[in-house]
């Protein structure tokens, strides 16, 4: 089946992503998935096992919500369960990245949430990251726990596994990635020569309100006047 011309513009996306990705060190070999809610019904992700330096537009995976392949022909993410549940108690997230990135995974092996120690990381997150009870990789129970310590932030840590990181946009779930990996190397090294101060809810709340209603805004690429108050 020919992918439409903009599924072939979300599926060049996600393999931009994805090479991003290895090359900030935030995924290993064929670990890690990405994916994008198309429309409504439909969700382009990576497929499984997949080398991504290989990986053509064709061969993204576009999925109905129940899982059902519409087009692709190799077995999307093994994480499509995860995927599937988060997307469908969170109307908001448009895109999803799981990582297996080092120092965030240090802190989900030792069962440690990332507290709200860090500006950029609370304005994007909203506050902690917590590591959400462990289940086996693959499973809609790992789905369910993550949802549930997703809360109405942006990431969250897999107990023993990595990271999932949600965006209203593909390159906002990127970042969150890359934020939470900072935040957990920052938490562990500040470990190291002293006490990490944890930041008070109202600066927390104040930040995640200032990034959703401005500073994203800010990072979109339009010359648009209508932002130059924002
Ligand atoms: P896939 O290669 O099936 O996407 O899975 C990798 C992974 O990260 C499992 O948790
Ligand atoms: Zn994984």
């Amino acid at each position: 089946m020919h992918l439409n011309v903009s599924m072939v513009k979300i599926a060049e996306s996600i393999i931009e992503a994805a090479l991003s990705l290895i090359q900030k060190g935030l995924i290993a070999g064929t670990w890690g998935n990405i994916s994008v809610r198309v429309s409504q019904s439909q969700y382009a992700i990576t497929p499984s096992g997949r080398k991504y330096q290989s990986l053509q537009p064709q061969d993204i995976t576009v999925v109905n919500t129940d899982g059902t392949i519409v087009s692709g022909v190799f077995k999307p993410s093994s994480e499509l369960p995860l995927h599937l549940a988060i997307y469908s108690a969170r109307p908001d997230v448009q895109a999803i990245v799981h990582t297996h990135s080092v120092y965030a995974s240090a802190c989900a092996v030792a069962h440690r949430s990332i507290p709200p120690i860090i500006e950029d990381l609370v304005q994007l997150a909203g506050g902690s990251v917590d590591v959400a009870e462990y289940a086996f990789p693959g499973t809609a129970d790992l789905g369910k726990n993550a949802v549930s310590a997703l809360q109405d932030k942006y990431a969250v840590l897999l107990a023993n596994h990595g990271v999932v990181g949600c965006g209203s946009s593909l390159a906002e779930a990127v970042t969150a990635c890359e934020l939470v990996e900072k935040a957990a190397q920052i938490y562990i090294l500040a470990h190291q020569i002293g006490k990490p101060h944890i930041l008070n809810q109202h600066d927390i709340d104040s930040m995640h309100k200032f990034y959703l209603e401005q500073y994203k805004h800010r990072q979109e690429d339009k010359t648009n006047e209508s932002h130059i108050n924002k």
